[in-house]
This record gives C-alpha cells, sequence and structure tokens, in this order.
C-alpha cells in the first residue's frame, strides 16, 4: 500500500473504530471517518492527525449509504467496523427481533456497505476488506466451550455469518485480500461486559491496520486474531 492510499472505517466515532481510524491516518493513508451522527464523528477527527474527513454513514440507511459511495469515489481500503450487541440470551431466552436487530446491523450492513463500496474498491490496484469480527463467533471455539449455554447468541451467530461472509468475498474477488479480524476483549460501549473490561482498544485496532495495509501476497479469506494468529472458524 502507498501513502496515497485511502480508507473509509465504519462506526469510527468511538471504539476500536475510532483507533483504527486514528493509526490509518497516522500512517498517511487518507481516511473517511464513518459515523451515524456527523458531529460525534467531526468531535473524533478532531482528536486525529492526518488526512481525516467526516462521512455521514449509517450501515442501516440504504440512502446513507450510497449518498457515502458517492462521496468516496476511489477506495483502497474498507474496514466494516460498526457493530452491535442487542440481546445476550440464548436462543430459548431471546427474540426473533433481537437477532433480526443484531443481523441488521452486524450482517445485512456490512453486505449493504461492502456491495455499495464495490465499484470504488475495484478502482484500487490494492483493494482491501477488512471486517472487525469476534472469537466469540467462532463456532469450533464455541463447540469446545459448552458451558457458555449458548449465551449471546444472536451476536455470536451475527459474527459467525459475517465469517462467513468473509470467506465468500475472498473467494469471489480473488485480486482483493478479505479478512475478518478479532479483536480480542477490549474497554469501549459496546456492552457492560466490554465497559468495564481492561484491554486496550488501540492494540486491536494495531491487527486492523495489519490486516488493511497487507501487502499483494499476503493472506486472504482468513480469520485472524488482533495479534495475528489465526482463529478457527
Ligand atoms: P462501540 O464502542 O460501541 O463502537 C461501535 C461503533 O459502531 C460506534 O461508532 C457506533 O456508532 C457504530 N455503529 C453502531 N451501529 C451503527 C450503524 N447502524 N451505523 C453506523 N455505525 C454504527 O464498540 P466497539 O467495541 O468499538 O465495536 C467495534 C467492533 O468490534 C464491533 O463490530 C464489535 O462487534 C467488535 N468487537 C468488539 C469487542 C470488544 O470487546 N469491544 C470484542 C469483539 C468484537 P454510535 O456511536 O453512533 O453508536
Amino acid at each position: 500500500m502507498t501513502q496515497s492510499s485511502t480508507a473509509l472505517v465504519t462506526g469510527a466515532n468511538k471504539g476500536i473504530g475510532f483507533h483504527i481510524a486514528r493509526l490509518l491516518a497516522a500512517r498517511g493513508v487518507t481516511v473517511y471517518l464513518g459515523s451515524r451522527d456527523p458531529a460525534r464523528g467531526a468531535a473524533a477527527a478532531s482528536e486525529m492527525s492526518g488526512k481525516v474527513s467526516v462521512v455521514p454513514l449509517d450501515v442501516l440507511d440504504a440512502g446513507s449509504i450510497a449518498a457515502a459511495a458517492e462521496q468516496i469515489g476511489e477506495l483502497d481500503i474498507l474496514v466494516n467496523n460498526a457493530g452491535i450487541i442487542a440481546d445476550g440470551g440464548a436462543p430459548p431466552d431471546s427474540t426473533v427481533d433481537a437477532f433480526r436487530r443484531t443481523y441488521e446491523t452486524n450482517v445485512f450492513g456490512v453486505l449493504a456497505v461492502t456491495n455499495a463500496l464495490l465499484p470504488a474498491l475495484r478502482r484500487s490496484p490494492h483493494p482491501r476488506i477488512v471486517n472487525i469480527s469476534s472469537s466469540t463467533g467462532s463456532l469450533a471455539g464455541s463447540a469446545e466451550r459448552p458451558g457458555s449455554g449458548g449465551s449471546g447468541a444472536a451476536y455470536r451467530s451475527s459474527k459467525a455469518a459475517l465469517n462467513a461472509l468473509t470467506l465468500f468475498y475472498a473467494q469471489a474477488l480473488p485480486t482483493f485480500r478479505v479478512n475478518a479480524m478479532a479483536p480480542g476483549l477490549r474497554r469501549t460501549d459496546l456492552n457492560e461486559r466490554a465497559r468495564t473490561a481492561d484491554g486496550d482498544p488501540a492494540e486491536a485496532a494495531e491487527g486492523a491496520v495489519r490486516l488493511a495495509l497487507l501487502p499483494d501476497d499476503g493472506p486472504t479469506g482468513g480469520f485472524h486474531s488482533w495479534d495475528g494468529t489465526t482463529v478457527p472458524w
């Protein structure tokens, strides 16, 4: 990747996305800071140095996605970071609505944003897509831990679906590098557990930046931990 690269990070006004945007800008990448609230986006951008511009982007809103794609035009790196936890229950204690709300952001939002930005990414000589997933979405990991009782099923299965999407995008776009990253537990506003966690979100962001700046012969279609190790599907 070159100094003239451009990147869009969704949900970059806070948390892990904020640090991904900040670190990419610090490395000379021109960053489009996606934020569904432009004022919160502007406040975040004011804390970064480098070339950063705010793009109003709600991944649930087709009009907002289309406007962002039109504003951006050319893109080298897409980081699908925006995500939510809507419900913490196991399937028997959960609702279709909780699953639907979670999938709308964590799965359908990624599909909608990625497809809208594909024309811009196809103009890049080195297109990269990084999907911010979760180790809790690892089916192999979940099978090894039956003691979880299937808790967090909506969120965890949404990240399993995101991992599947990552693999299928990589297979459909062989000249791209498309990867999923598990950030580990980080202190952010994602949910109560994250709010009280010790993990530094900036450390996880370094892992995403590494995947965003992969060389052309770097891995694609993988599920990577923030520290570069492989996470089982
Ligand atoms: P966070 O601090 O809550 O940040 C989430 C970001 O996503 C915010 O900027 C939020 O915007 C944005 N967002 C939510 N819905 C959106 C929408 N419809 N359109 C656009 N942006 C939207 O949480 P985080 O921990 O940094 O989460 C970032 C990613 O890391 C998520 O995909 C999450 O699943 C993943 N992750 C986090 C952890 C952890 O321990 N923190 C662990 C594993 C995976 P608003 O400010 O407007 O709400």
